[in-house]
């Protein structure tokens, strides 16, 4: 039996991974669910899951749960706050935990798994973006199992070798072919994008998904992180790394290698074949996702990025070249634009307008430690702020953490 963890259980992702969990109680049982605070979600995976803990960041959240948990009969014990966050995913007795919460939150809890070495189901990007070398650093040492869930990385870690040890020309891999749906704007005048809301921005074509991936997938910085995130995850740089917009979302990614031959992973859209995948690796379970009915899909389409249109992807592209305490600055920035966008407080074209001004306004710095993020991270998130204020036009000031 496997006992699992799951951070951000009330999420997209979170709540994708305990449909999987459901349809094989033989095989896994849930020992922790955490969440910001979201009580009521949370209290209802209480009931269905009976885990050992529920933890909520909110204090207050946590007292309202505790009590209805007390009074449903269970015997979940309640924690809340940060530490809480980072007990449950050290635990002794759990042997798995899912990484599914947003943004730089997840950084803390998230590197204690690794440090005790779990096996990490990592959906959780930002981590690697900010804290890239400290994280794969805390793997190494402890001998934790990552397994990407973000479904590009699921797909080309299934097109690698098995047990692929980092290098690519060493495995004859010329190239990652990253593919990116184009998100809802691809094909919008450029001249209506300024106008654009919040809510037309979370309309993904193709993905149901949180508040803040889908505005960065709207803005591309989601694909931008993932080419971080595909560095540190397969020893690939910048150059290793083509994007590849393709609308249908069938194709999740590709790996090509020098003898000609290009493998890819292809199904439905639902993240719940990746989480599946990492689940019972490396074994193969029933996920509840459709079979690919490639009659219906009948034409696949691949276009070149439009870096003109996204902006956010060549910053990203920068950001990785520029390394040390780069990506760090440049998922700050972006954090606290898109929290702000999502309040209304600025356009949609400000947000690259932000994150720009924010990496060309700070030094790039080694990363050495946590610490060394950290700083980067928070004094980021002052500037993004500064920035957001200064904005004709800005509503009033952005929060400091984006209220996704
Ligand atoms: P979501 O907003 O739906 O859920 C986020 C979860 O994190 C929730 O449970 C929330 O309660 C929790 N959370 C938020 N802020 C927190 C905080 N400060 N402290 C503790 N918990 C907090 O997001 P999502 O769409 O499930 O995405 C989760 C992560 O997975 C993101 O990093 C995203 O980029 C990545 N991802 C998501 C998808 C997808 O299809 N949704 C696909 C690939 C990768
Ligand atoms: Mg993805």
């Amino acid at each position: 039996m496997q006992r699992i963890t799951i951070l951000g259980s009330t999420g997209s992702i979170g709540t994708s991974t305990l449909d999987v969990v459901a349809r094989h109680p033989d095989r896994f049982r849930i020992h922790a669910l955490t969440a910001n605070r979201q009580s009521e979600l949370l209290l209802r995976q209480c009931r269905q899951f009976k885990p050992e803990y529920a933890v909520l960041l909110d204090e207050r959240a946590a007292f309202q749960l505790r009590q209805q948990v007390h009074e449903a009969g269970l015997n979940t014990e309640i924690l809340y706050g940060v530490d809480a966050l980072e007990r449950v995913a050290m635990l002794p007795e759990v042997d798995t935990v899912m990484a599914a919460i947003v943004g730089a939150a997840g950084l803390q809890p998230t590197l204690a798994a690794a440090r005790a070495g779990k096996k990490i189901l990592l959906a959780n990007k930002e981590i690697l973006v900010m804290a890239g070398n400290v994280f794969m650093e805390a793997v190494r040492t402890s001998g934790a199992v990552l397994l990407p869930i973000d479904s590009e990385h699921n797909a080309i870690f299934q097109a690698l070798p098995r047990g692929y040890d980092g290098d690519l020309a060493g495995n004859g891999v010329c190239r990652i072919l990253l593919t990116a749906s184009g998100g809802p704007f691809r094909n919008t005048p450029l001249s209506e994008l300024q106008n654009v809301t919040p809510q037309q921005a979370c309309a993904h074509p193709n993905w149901v998904m949180g508040r803040k991936i889908s505005v960065d997938s709207a803005t591309m910085m989601n694909k931008g992180l993932e080419v971080i995130e595909a560095h540190w995850l397969f020893g690939a740089d910048a150059d290793d790394i083509q994007v590849v917009v393709h609308p249908q979302s069938v194709i999740h990614s590709l790996v090509e290698y020098v003898d000609g031959s290009v493998l890819a992973q292809l199904g439905n859209p639902d993240m719940r074949t990746p989480i599946a995948f990492g689940l019972a690796y490396p074994e193969r379970i029933t996920s509840g996702v459709a079979a690919l009915d490639l009659f219906k899909v009948a034409k696949l389409d691949f276009i070149a990025p439009d870096f003109d249109r996204f902006p956010c992807l060549e910053l990203a592209y920068q950001a990785l070249r520029a390394s040390g305490t780069a990506p760090a600055v440049l998922n700050a920035a972006n954090e606290a634009a898109v929290g702000a966008f999502l309040e209304g407080q600025i356009s949609f074209l400000d947000i690259p307008r932000v994150i720009a001004s924010v990496l060309s306004s700070m030094p790039v710095n080694a990363v050495n430690n946590l610490d060394d993020v950290l700083g980067a991270d928070a004094e980021a998130r002052s500037t993004a702020m500064q920035k957001i204020s200064a904005l004709p036009g800005t509503k009033r000031a952005a929060p400091l953490h984006g209220g996704y």
